[in-house]
C-alpha cells in the first residue's frame, strides 16, 4: 500500500515558500489539486537508460485542475517523508545555486 500524502503539510509548505501569486504559469488560474499519492522520478542511469526499476526521488505532485500543468516537490527535501538511511557514497551533497539576477 503506497504511503499517503499529508496534503495539509504540502499546503502549509506551499503557503510558506511560494512567494507571489499562486497562479498556474500556463492558464493563470488558481485551482490546484494536491495529489494523495506520491509520484516518483527515476534516477537516470546511462548504462540502463530505459530500465524502469531502481532508486527514485519521491515527489509530492501538484496539478492545475484547469489545464493539467503539473509540478513536483521533493518529498524528502520538503520534509513530507523521512529520508532513508543511505550509505555516505550514495547520499547527495547539498549545493548552493547562484542567483545571477543580483
Ligand atoms: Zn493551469
Amino acid at each position: 500500500m503506497p504511503e499517503e500524502v499529508d496534503t495539509s503539510k504540502v499546503s502549509d509548505h506551499l503557503n510558506r515558500f511560494w512567494k507571489g501569486e499562486k497562479t498556474c504559469p500556463i492558464c493563470r488560474t488558481n485551482n490546484w489539486l494536491l495529489e494523495k499519492q506520491y509520484g516518483s522520478l527515476p534516477v537516470f542511469d546511462r548504462q540502463k537508460p530505459f530500465y524502469m526499476a531502481g532508486p527514485v526521488y519521491p515527489l509530492a505532485v501538484i496539478t492545475c485542475k484547469t489545464c493539467g500543468y503539473t509540478f513536483y516537490l521533493n518529498a524528502m527535501i520538503a520534509g513530507f517523508l523521512k529520508p532513508p538511511e543511505l550509505p555516505q557514497a550514495t547520499a547527495s551533497a547539498p549545493v548552493k545555486v547562484e542567483d545571477k539576477k543580483s
